[in-house]
């Protein structure tokens, strides 16, 4: 009989999490819940905000309970339903977990996809989905650039980062990026166009402050925030007049048991700068306006999504930690299915 697989928090991690924090149980498949359906998942975004929803901490969402599987985004396949709504064998995206099938409540948060138009149900993940939609809304709608500005993006090569850079480039930026180490870089001016690729590893925050003082004399008018900590707190000494920050992310502080905080936040001040914090469920709404304009570009050959696709719901430890690594090479996803 089939069974659902399922990967649990099992406890709270402290700083980064280990291999005892999770277990992977099986359980029967579920049934359909009044009013609701089953997905069978194909593929489950790994995202560093998972990291986040793990913590007992207050949060736009409230943390993962212990015993339950690992909150995710998924891309999948109606299993079972009890909804006129949704047929069997219909493609749905949604935010379900790390299992085989997800049951998804009556008025669960679940859309129709098409998958016809794309090269993999997973772009709905990437491009189409939560990440890339991160990066139009973020920096087009958040810090509404002007052509000619100079964009400034930290985790540059990663998922949401190359995907901000790049939609800059179309509009008309400079762009300068910075990332972890020489191949990414390397990629950044190579495979996404970025203007200028800066590799903050080895660094602090002296060292960083004069490498982008140095690839922008005039400062940043827009920050594209993923990283945190002493990226952050360089990026902080390069503000133009008037720049707009976009906070996306804070990774490198996600599994910092000790927070590391913001040291140069006067230079907001002195810049008369503004911060705008951004969280992509804001723009739910508005997903197919960004991801009919994101597969137009990707079609056009302007915009390259790359996919990192680890396999099986047993290995998801091991990718999950990827994004912390610096391993992953683009948008890191979960073949479950
Ligand atoms: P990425 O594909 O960028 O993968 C994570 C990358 O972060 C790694 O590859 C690594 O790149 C870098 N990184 C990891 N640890 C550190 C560290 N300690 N210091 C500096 N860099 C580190 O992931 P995503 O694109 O999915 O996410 C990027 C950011 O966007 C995250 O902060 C995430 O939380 C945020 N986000 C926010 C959303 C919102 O709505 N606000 C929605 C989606 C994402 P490298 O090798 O260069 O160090």
């Amino acid at each position: 009989m089939e069974q659902n697989r399922r990967f649990l928090l099992k406890r709270r991690p402290h700083g980064a999490p280990v291999p005892d924090d999770f277990a992977l149980v099986s359980e029967p498949v579920p049934t359909a819940a009044p009013g609701g359906i089953v997905v069978r998942n194909h593929y489950a975004s790994l995202d560093p905000a998972q990291r986040g929803w793990m913590d007992d901490a207050p949060s736009y969402m409230p943390p993962i309970p212990l015993g339950a599987p690992v909150r995710a985004t998924t891309i999948g396949v109606v299993h079972a339903s009890d909804n006129a709504a949704f047929a069997p064998g219909q493609w749905v995206m949604g935010l379900n977990a790390l299992e085989d099938y997800s049951q998804v409540a009556a008025g669960g948060f679940t859309m129709p996809v098409d998958v016809s138009a794309v090269d993999s149900p997973s772009r709905f993940l990437s491009a189409m989905g939560a990440v890339g939609l991160t990066a139009y809304f973020g920096l087009i709608d958040t810090a509404k650039p002007k052509a000619g500005e100079t964009l400034l993006v930290s985790g540059a090569a990663g998922a949401v980062g190359s995907a901000v850079g790049q939609i800059g480039k179309i509009l008309g930026l400079r762009v300068i990026g910075i990332a972890g180490g020489a191949e990414k870089c390397r990629r950044l001016v190579a495979d996404y166009g970025f203007d200028v690729a800066i590799d903050y590893k080895g660094k602090d925050v002296a060292a960083l402050s004069a490498e982008i003082a140095h690839a922008a004399p005039d400062g940043a008018d827009i920050v594209f925030e993923n990283v945190g900590g002493d990226v952050l707190d360089a990026e902080l000494n390069n503000l133009a007049m008037r720049a707009r920050i976009v906070l996306c992310g804070l990774i490198s502080e996600y599994n910092a048991p000790e927070k590391h905080g913001c040291r140069n936040l006067w230079q907001v001040l002195v810049r008369r700068a503004t911060i705008h914090g951004f969280l992509i469920a804001d723009y739910v709404p508005r997903f197919a306006e960004g991801g009919a304009q994101m597969a137009q570009w990707m079609a056009e050959g302007r915009l390259r999504i790359d996919e990192d696709v680890q396999v099986g719901l047993e290995n998801a430890y091991a990718a999950f930690m990827r994004l912390f690594s610096g391993a992953n090479t683009g948008k890191l996803v979960l073949r479950i299915a």
